[in-house]
């Protein structure tokens, strides 16, 4: 018998340990969310399941949705029902998902005649990196759309909400490992932007990002040496702070807390500013319970248009 150590990352959690490790401990170990919310998380989360709905009806009944107004018309009016019973699970304000609802419907509009076929939504992958008797390592993901996209062909598509205009950054372990996953060198990163005062052509982008061999077997060199150093992170339930990260994304969530002048005023602060949210699980993407009652309820709404909707 082997006591290998296996180590299962996804981006979010290679992100958040290449960010801080200590941040990774209190946001995924600890399951910490600030008690004041950033309400952009929900809001991106609630488009992202938009678009799966509306994904998962392109992709059977394509051809016959878009060329008929009456019937596209339709699908819009079920997916901004869904997105208003989505917004009340997620406690979201209504000023806030119908934002994102307009946006939603700006964005269809703007992209129904695009000519991509969608193939398969929310599409799950595991992979293994690295095997040997010390140690385990596997990638899982799950890509929003696999796509006929011409004039590219086959290729991975990736929603992305909000942010600045421009090119996403290729050097992302999320889009590198879709490519890894895909045996692709290619993946398209679609960008809304919910920027008012930008024309749609403006705030709706689509950018095509390269990954060849040698920049994928870079990635995974470094993925396999960020999982020895995760390994021993657990084992030795060391956590350390990394003092250039506390700025980065609109500023870390636990810098009260960091900050902190001693112990007693630390706990305080974790127990006062923090509430304990859901976990974060990585091997999530295999469940597929998990998402039932979510895709039940689009089955639901669908039909109360007269769509039929496959929720598997
Ligand atoms: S405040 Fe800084 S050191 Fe503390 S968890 Fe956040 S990033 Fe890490």
């Amino acid at each position: 018998m082997t006591d290998r150590k296996n180590v299962i990352f996804d981006s979010t959690i290679l992100n958040s340990i290449q960010d801080c490790a200590e941040k990774n401990n209190l946001s995924h170990n600890q399951d910490l969310r600030p008690v004041e919310r950033k309400t952009y998380f929900e809001e991106g989360d609630l488009l992202h399941n938009m678009f799966e709905f509306y994904n998962l009806v392109l992709r059977d009944t394509r051809t016959e949705i878009l060329y008929d107004n009456e019937k596209y018309d339709d699908l819009l009016k079920a997916i901004a029902d869904y997105g208003q019973w989505y917004s009340v699970q997620k406690e979201l304000l209504p000023s806030e998902a119908s934002e994102v609802i307009f946006q939603f419907n700006a964005y269809a509009n703007h992209t129904r005649m695009d000519g991509v076929t969608v193939l398969e939504v929310e599409k799950p992958f595991t992979i293994n990196l690295y095997k040997d008797d010390e140690l385990g390592v596997y990638y899982t993901g799950k890509i929003d759309r696999y796509t006929d996209t011409p004039p590219y062909g086959l290729v991975a598509r990736d929603y992305k909400s909000g942010g600045q205009r421009g090119k996403p950054k290729n050097l992302s372990n999320q889009f590198t490992s879709y490519c890894y996953a895909m045996n692709s060198e290619l993946i398209i990163v679609d960008k809304v932007g919910f920027q008012k005062t930008l024309k749609p052509e403006q705030r709706f982008e689509h950018h095509p990002l390269y990954y060849n061999a040698f920049k994928k077997e870079q990635w995974k060199k470094d993925t396999i040496w960020w999982a020895r150093l995760y390994a021993f992170y657990i084992e030795t339930n060391t956590w350390p702070r990394n003092r250039t990260g506390c700025d980065k994304w609109g500023g870390c969530d636990f810098v009260p807390v960091c900050d902190a002048n001693d112990e007693e005023t630390r706990q305080h602060l974790l127990k006062t500013l923090y509430v304990i949210g859901d976990h974060w699980d990585v091997s999530a993407v295999l469940e597929k319970d998990k998402d039932l009652t979510n895709r039940q309820k689009m089955s639901e709404i669908a039909g109360n248009y007269g769509i039929d909707l496959r929720i598997v």
